[in-house]
């Protein structure tokens, strides 16, 4: 396939690719800049097949991305917010030699050159390099590694077609419209952000990147209409809809906002609906190259709770189905990484008959759509029935004094295991055991009502906010038994 920057320039020149702060670039001033930095970024990385970009959702990073895939390159991107500690070894994994970041990046890494973009920026060259000049479907343009929500994160290898086809799935669900814009907000070194970043090279569509997550700045946007669309984390949403006021409604133009990378609660979707947000459901994660399942909008208000059905190129199955019909999640995609870096032993291990082992847990109803229970690894059996963390927090999440609630299992002589809850609460305030005890036993089962309740200050998440739950064990000695 022709290369994808360049033919955008060339079909759509004059039309927004990105706006950053005080800076709006057309897809042709992108396509110069980037072959620009391209060119200087050249005279460090001659002998280099992968280099690392570390950044925040900034102009330079963005430009630099997309610099070294015009090089025929492989970007690795690595989540700015880890400890040296945790990005050596994402780096040695990956045999980094030359790592490229932010200016204001004060890490010293082991056994690495570390450029700034201001360095690479600063640089004479004589000539432009000559881009490539084709996408090759088959190649492996990016490297990015799991969150590690449940382990140590994996090196996922996403080739142009995993790209391309993640981009295509999604336009086919959510349509394209000439003046969409997309806020990238969550981060371009996750798939959250680089499919945002591919869809643009692919649509022909503006991007608006932000660099924090600033809940009044964001809901300033959306409400003056300046993007079409947002993609969100579940956290995201409960803080817009926080600091929304009352009966106010997203402008106009604003159409989709896509949720994912996390379960959200029914009350917070209910939330949304109310406040006439188009929230679109989805299911994904790096190893499918960002969502492979969707809501569509028609369907949304019917199917709350949902996180949709398959995009077109995406085949679902549920594999190894309970007498309830749940079971493991199982894709055949044509967005799903090509392995894990130098782990192929794992990657082969996550297929069944050729089919890609999510790790996840879900049933789908008779008409489709897939509802998630949660991964495999937090499932608590408890008396011969299995119970799901998610369900459990999504229950208490209706308390208004919670303010985030992470559900793990412990062992137990009687039970085999039990469910146990630790919670932050708003302002302060702190419900009593009983009163926990009480709302649970009104919503779920009995078994699922945790046994007991501990108080935190704070949660173990991972950089892109996600709880932790297999670290929270680790905590207990933090948190305050409820009594
Ligand atoms: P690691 O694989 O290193 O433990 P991770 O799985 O959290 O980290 P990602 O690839 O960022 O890394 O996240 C994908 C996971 O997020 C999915 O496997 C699923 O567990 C969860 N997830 C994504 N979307 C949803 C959703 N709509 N509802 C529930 N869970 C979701
Ligand atoms: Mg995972």
């Amino acid at each position: 396939m022709d290369n994808w920057l360049i033919k955008r320039a060339q079909l759509t020149p004059d039309r927004l690719a990105v706006h950053y702060q005080d800076t709006r670039l057309t897809f042709a001033q992108m396509k110069d800049r980037v072959l620009k930095l391209a060119s200087q970024l050249a005279v460090y990385t001659q002998n280099q097949e992968r280099v690392a970009v570390i950044t925040s959702n900034n102009l330079q990073g963005y430009l630099m991305i997309l610099a070294v895939q015009q090089l025929g390159k492989t970007v690795v991107l690595i989540n700015r917010r880890l400890a040296a500690r945790e990005i050596d070894f994402q780096l040695k994994d990956a045999a980094i030699n030359v790592v490229v970041q932010d200016d204001d990046f004060n890490l010293t890494l082991s056994n690495v050159q570390q450029l700034t973009f201001a360095k690479i920026s600063d640089t004479t060259v004589v000539d432009t390099i000559t881009p490539v000049s084709d996408f090759d479907l088959e190649k492996v343009t990016s490297i990015m590694y799991t969150s590690g929500t449940t382990g140590n994160p994996k090196g996922v290898m996403q080739t142009f077609g995993n790209h391309f086809y993640s981009a295509v799935g999604s336009a086919l669900n959510l349509g394209i419209m000439p003046n969409d814009v997309w806020l990238a907000v969550v981060p371009i070194f996750h798939i959250s952000g680089l499919s945002i970043m591919m869809r643009s090279l692919i649509y022909g569509m503006g991007v608006r990147l932000v660099e924090k997550f600033d809940v009044q700045k964001i809901n300033d946007i959306l409400l003056a209409g300046e993007v079409t669309t947002i993609s969100v984390v579940p956290m995201m949403l409960t803080r817009l809809l926080a600091a929304l006021p009352t009966n106010t409604q997203y402008h106009r133009n604003f159409r989709t906002m896509l949720l994912g990378g996390g379960p959200t609660d029914l009350t917070t979707l209910q939330k949304a609906t109310n406040a006439g947000i188009e929230v679109v459901q989805s299911y994904g994660m790096t190893e499918t190259a960002s969502q492979v399942i969707a809501l569509d909008a028609a369907n949304a208000p019917r199917k709350i709770g949902s996180a949709g059905q398959p995009l077109l190129p995406v085949s679902l199955r549920i594999a190894h189905p309970d007498n309830k019909q749940h079971g493991r999640i199982q894709i055949k995609s044509p967005t799903l990484a090509v392995g894990y870096l130098n782990q192929p032993e794992k990657y082969a291990d996550s297929f069944e008959d050729g089919w890609f082992d999510t790790g996840d847990m879900g049933w789908i109803d008779d008409e489709g759509f897939l509802y998630i229970d949660g991964r495999e690894g937090d499932m608590i059996s408890s008396g011969g029935e299995n119970v799901f963390p998610d369900e459990i927090e999504s229950a208490y999440a209706e308390l208004s004094e919670i303010a985030q609630i992470a559900v793990v299992g412990v062992p137990d002589e009687k039970w085999g295991a039990v469910p146990i809850a630790f919670i932050t609460f708003k302002d302060n305030n702190v419900l009593s055991q009983e009163a926990l005890r009480d709302f649970g036993r009104e919503m779920l089962a009995h078994y699922k009502v945790p046994a007991r309740f501990y108080q935190l200050d704070e949660f173990p998440r991972t950089a892109s906010g996600k709880v932790q739950r297999h670290k929270l064990m680790d905590v207990m000695s933090h948190a305050t038994l409820i009594n």
